[in-house]
């Protein structure tokens, strides 16, 4: 409950959703946030906010927090709250004795995209300096890991190439995979601005999202094709590109590298509009007038979400779209570039911070001999040269015996990951699992240890948006736990033998500033002057790179990548006809965990399945009816909802809710390059259950 009376302080702090990085003045009486005011001096929002960071902060303060360390045995045990030192001591203690068992290489941990860079950047240096080996992995692996690896490749940096305000120029926006309404309300507002103005959209989606047709916009195109055919499409739009002599040639010889083998390949017949059709279901003459406008704009600018990265072709997709970007002419100024629209506030952060199992901070590889050094230098420890396991290497090598412990820092993989049942039978296989974390989720049902993390409004630190802004996270209130987590990691740390030991958050970022070549000029200090900076942010930048790639790429020259189409072994059968795919609604995050327990839960209190009138009818299912979905791993049951967004054959749901668990039948799929799950393609059958 919100108690709206006059407040007495305020504090400038950061929303702890999206990655859009809204700043807010968070305005207390006493100790009790009384209203969060969209900050207008926010980079990147501008005095603007959306339903989740206006109002859904109640959870913060909710009962379900957890304020006490629990600990026990078995799973199958009551938990017993204790003390900090015996939680701790637990933990130490196991993990070495573990690693004495089972070898160094037998314990591993996951950060979390929720929390400060500053949390994520000493969770990776546990791993690396106190385990010992590079297990450890980011949420990231299951959203935006695709985009790391493609941008790498392409324009060699992983992140997006624009700021926000760069949309403003563009002449035309193509959208893909993303539906901003809802994801990424406050960026969205800023697209719609100027899509009002006049610039004209091109929306790549399976689903008729809003901004297909809502007041005063209407998309030029809608290309809606069939799920997992996104790089027969960005292909077919580089082969009109190429073959009807639209290719800014000047800038591909001045700028890129490869240009010519692409060509070659792109102006394949497979590769045209009129091959893909069959394949996507996009009539080809679409596909040509698409291309087209992109082509001939003064300022085209992608957009893209997990509906681009989490397929079997994630990375492959990035590429297309850089390719795409690249052979027009549209990377470097302001109004044009390849953006992700990153799904949680830190996963570029997460990302940045060196939490893939072979990078160190900066994307640096972890064969870079130079690279370690610095870092060896720094915490004492010799830092292994092999890459470490991902997510899923983790859980499968958890079923084989090899791999017994893992520390999670606030991400609830039992219910975010593909394929439940494999996750929990991970989980169960392991001897020792640690949950740090606001609430008991569903993970912790599987663990044996449970430490208290805290709420966005008691951390002090950074999180660095879609747009690599760093904004600062000032602490509203003290830890409701007694301790922020980065200190319960160094504690982790101490208990097994290393002395790892900060006394503010800020020594951690002038650590990572003196590590990391691209936050080299970052400091608390910096950000407090100037309210946020984007990286990379050093000598040369001082004051942060809104546009990158500007004259020359990070990697030198843009690297044309061949991006053969691949269909995914996911197809639909006699036994699974229908395609599942997911997404988010506007007032729903995530899992849920956070906007579960706030008064936005009112707004969508269950996932329903999006069914088409067609697919309804031969199954008997009229609207409000209860349904089952199964897929080869899983099944759940939900109530469907009858809409025409989705062409026939696909099926669409939401998976904020435990109850239902989308991820209970999406599998193990996942991109070839990065193992990122192929969440939007799941062969399934749906079935009438109970009619309302
Ligand atoms: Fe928070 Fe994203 Fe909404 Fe901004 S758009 S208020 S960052 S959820």
């Amino acid at each position: 409950v919100v108690d709206l009376g006059m407040p007495s302080r305020s504090v400038i702090t950061t929303c702890a959703y999206c990655g859009v990085g809204c700043s807010f003045k968070a305005e207390l009486r006493g100790d009790q946030v009384v209203r969060m005011v969209p900050y207008k001096d926010g980079g990147a929002n501008e005095g603007h906010s959306c339903v989740k960071g206006r109002f859904a902060f109640g959870y913060a303060t909710h009962p379900d927090r957890v304020l006490r360390p629990k600990v026990r045995e078995r799973i199958t045990d009551p938990w017993r709250e204790v003390e900090w030192d015996e939680a701790i001591g637990f933990v130490g203690t196991r993990l070495r004795d573990i690693q004495a068992r089972h070898g160094t290489g037998s314990i591993g941990a996951i950060t979390s995209s929720r929390c400060t860079n500053e949390e994520v950047y000493v969770v990776q240096k546990m791993v690396r300096a106190v385990f010992g080996n590079n297990n450890v992995d980011t949420c990231a692996r299951v959203c935006h890991s695709p985009t790391g690896y493609g941008l790498k490749q392409t324009f060699g940096t992983s992140a997006g190439t624009q700021d926000f305000k760069s949309v403003a120029k563009a002449d035309v926006i193509v959208l893909i995979g993303a539906n901003p309404t809802d994801g990424h309300p406050v960026f969205a507002s800023r697209m719609k601005r100027r899509l009002r103005e006049g610039a004209q959209l091109i929306v790549i989606d399976p689903r008729r999202i809003d901004l297909v047709r809502s007041p005063h916009i209407e998309a030029a195109h809608h290309l809606q094709l069939a799920p997992g055919t996104n790089v027969a499409i960005v292909n077919a739009l580089a082969h009109v590109v190429v073959t009807e002599g639209l290719a800014d040639l000047d800038f591909a010889a001045e700028r890129c590298e490869g240009f010519d083998e692409w060509a070659e390949f792109i102006a394949r017949p497979e590769n045209s509009p009129e091959a893909v059709e069959p394949i996507s279901g996009v009539p080809a003459a679409e596909l040509r007038a698409a291309a087209r406008l992109y082509a001939s704009a003064p300022n085209g600018a992608i957009y893209y979400g997990l509906g681009v990265t989490e397929h079997s072709q994630g990375s492959t997709m990035v590429m297309g779209m850089a390719n795409l970007a690249m052979a027009t002419g549209n990377i470097g100024r302001e109004g044009v570039g390849v953006n992700p629209l990153r799904g949680q506030n830190n996963v570029q952060g997460s990302c940045d911070m060196g939490s893939f199992p072979h990078e160190l901070p900066g994307y640096r590889h972890v064969s870079d001999d130079a690279v370690r050094t610095v870092f060896e230098n720094l915490w004492g420890s010799p830092i292994l040269d092999e890459p470490g396991l991902r997510i899923p290497n983790m859980f499968d090598a958890a079923i084989d015996g090899s791999f017994r412990a893992l520390y999670v820092q606030g991400e609830d993989i039992a219910q975010s990951d593909p394929n439940t049942k494999h996750v929990t039978a991970a989980l169960e296989a392991m001897e020792l699992v640690v949950v740090q974390d606001l609430f008991e989720n569903e993970t912790a049902k599987y663990a044996h240890v449970l430490l208290p993390g805290t709420s966005f409004l008691e951390k002090d630190g950074t999180f660095t948006n879609a747009e690599r802004r760093i904004n600062r996270v000032r602490p509203v209130m003290a830890p409701k736990t007694g301790k922020h987590e980065w200190q319960i990691v160094c504690e982790v740390a101490q208990a097994m033998g290393y002395d790892m030991h900060y006394d503010h958050s800020r020594e951690i970022m002038d650590e990572i500033a003196a590590t990391t070549p691209t936050f080299a000029g970052v400091s608390f200090d910096k950000l407090d002057k100037l309210g946020s900076v984007q990286w990379p942010c050093n000598e040369s930048a001082p004051e942060g790179t809104p546009i990158m790639h500007v004259g020359q790429f990070v990697r030198g020259r843009g690297h044309f990548v061949q991006t053969a189409f691949v269909p995914t072994e996911e197809r639909s059968t006699r036994r699974f006809p229908l395609i599942l795919t997911t997404g988010r609604i506007l007032s729903q995050y995530n899992v849920g965990a956070q906007t579960r327990r706030t008064a936005n839960v009112v707004w969508h209190p269950e996932d329903l399945l999006e069914i088409h009138p067609h697919d309804a009818e031969v199954r008997g299912i009229s609207d409000g009816d209860t349904v089952s979905l199964a897929s080869r791993v899983g099944e759940t049951t939900l109530r469907a909802r009858i809409v025409d967004r989705m062409p026939v054959g696909v099926v669409y749901t939401t998976f904020h809710h435990p109850v239902t668990g989308a991820n209970v039948v999406t599998t193990e799929n996942s991109d070839w390059a990065t193992n990122c799950p192929e969440y939007k393609v799941t062969a399934v059958q749906v079935g009438l259950k109970q009619s309302a």
